[in-house]
Formats: structure tokens, sequence, C-alpha cells
């Protein structure tokens, strides 16, 4: 089932439709993206964004169209497989999703194999090779110095990037992440998104990360792809999409 060409999509939705009763909330998106592409996903409140992302994840099952994602249907391919499938897509949320009262390092080990348990009997059960990992990974977003630290006591952009570092543990082949900077000063949300493009670069893990602001939108992305009112307006690489073309969908 899973497509193991070098040039399979990582992702591909196929005349996409999403309705909750009598409600239509995305309509016709078709969407192909490679691996390794850091795609933005823009548009105003209510566009149908995070809905996007909730099928791509398949924690909604589309009421028409296919989702595929890395060779596999989320909808169809039974439980086995989607919890495969689940360790192999990472997910960033805009709260951070982190135990507050749990150190850095212990939240990043939660990632590990994408089990999210709690590390009940501490630290120095895990594995040395996680442990090593964990460090690594804090590392890798610039925290290695604050593993110690209750999370609840780091900034909003350092409780993110631990959040990034957690995600590391699961070598995602794709991080799907829902406006992770929304509620982060424009100092942290640029230095959480460029940490989030370097690892991916370094990994050549795919992105779809939704974004509320252009400007960031088009400072990190790849690909630009813009939703409004449940249609996919705008698929442009970055480097030729405008501020403005990007602004005038608002
Ligand atoms: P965005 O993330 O772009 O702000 P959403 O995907 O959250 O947009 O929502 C798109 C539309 O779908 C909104 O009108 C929202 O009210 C509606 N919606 C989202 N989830 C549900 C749901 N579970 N039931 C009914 N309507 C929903
Ligand atoms: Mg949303």
């Amino acid at each position: 089932m899973t497509n193991g060409s070098p040039t399979a999509s990582s992702l591909l939705l196929q005349d996409l439709g999403m309705s909750f009763g009598a409600k239509t909330v995305l309509k016709g998106i078709n969407l192909d993206v490679k691996p390794g592409q850091f795609v933005a996903l823009v548009g105003p409140s209510g566009a149908g964004k995070s809905t996007l992302l909730r099928l791509i994840n398949g924690s909604h099952r589309p009421t028409e169209g296919t989702v595929n994602v890395l060779g596999v249907n989320p909808g169809t391919c039974g439980r086995k497989n989607l919890q495969k499938l689940r360790t192999q897509v990472g997910f960033v949320f805009q709260q951070f999703g982190l135990v507050g009262r749990l150190s850095a390092m212990e939240n990043v080990l939660m990632g590990a194999l994408g089990s999210l348990r709690m590390p009940r009997y501490g630290i120095s059960t895990y594995p040395a090779a996680l442990r090593e990992k964990a460090v690594s990974n804090l590392e890798r977003v610039g925290l290695a110095d604050h593993r110690f630290q209750r999370c609840d006591t780091l900034s909003g952009g350092q409780q993110q990037r631990v959040a990034i570092a957690r995600t590391l543990m699961q070598d995602a082949r794709i991080v799907l992440a829902d406006e992770p900077v929304a509620s982060l000063d424009p100092g942290a949300s640029l230095s959480v998104l460029n940490t989030l493009k370097k690892v991916s670069a370094e990994d050549g893990f795919t992105v779809v990360c939704s974004l509320h602001q252009v400007d960031l939108a088009l400072q990190v992305s790849d690909r630009v792809v813009a939703v409004r009112d449940g249609s996919l307006i705008l698929d442009t690489p970055t480097r030729e999409t405008s501020e403005a073309s990007l602004r005038g969908i608002y």
C-alpha cells in the first residue's frame, strides 16, 4: 500500500470536501505535496485550515474525495495502519500541548515512539539511547541548557521549541502545525518557525503549517497555499508570491 517511489507524494488530496451536517466547510480541495516541502497554509479565521489539517492526520473523515498520506488513506487503511501512520505524522499545536509541571526533557521523552505516555517512573527509566536522542533534539532546537527546567517556567517560544523537539522523537516524515505561533510575539514567532524550517531541512520531512501572518508565511515556506470559505484559492511557490496578493485574501 505504501508507495516507495522517490517522487511519490507526501500528501495527496483529491477533490476533498468536508461537511458537518448541512454546513460545508471544505470543497474541491486538490493538493499534491512532495517530500521535504515546507507548505504555509494561510487564510482568514474560519476558512477551514484546522479542518484540513485534521483530515490529513485522520482525525476527521472526509465527506467527499480522498486523502492520501505517505501512500496511505487514513480513512480506509484500518486501525493498525492508522496507528503506524500516526507515528509518521507529527503534530504541533497552537497551545504547545506540553505538561507544564514536567521538565523539557521529560516532555521531549514523551514524544518517543509517538506514545505521549507520561514518564511515570522518571527520566532514568528511559533507555539511554532515547535519553541521548532527547538531549540531541533539545540541542537542535537550542534548548539543551534548559532541559531540566519545568516547561511552565519557559517562555512561549521556548515551549513551542520543546514541542518541536518532542515531535522530532517520532522521526516523523510529515509534521502538521496548526497556527504554532499564534500565541507568540513576532520575534518568538520567527524564531520558532526558523527552528521548524531548520530541523525539517536537516531531516528532510515535509511540513504543512497553518499561519495567520502572511509575512511569516513568505519568510519560511517554499510554497503558499491559501484557503478562503473552504476553497483553495491560491497555490504558488513562495518566491513567486507577493505579500499584496496574500493580503488580498483576508
Ligand atoms: P480555521 O482553522 O481556518 O480558522 P476551521 O477549520 O477551524 O477554520 O473551521 C472552518 C469552519 O468549520 C468554521 O466555520 C467552523 O465553525 C466549522 N467547523 C469546524 N469544526 C467543526 C465541527 N466539528 N462541527 C461543525 N462545524 C465545524
Ligand atoms: Mg484553525
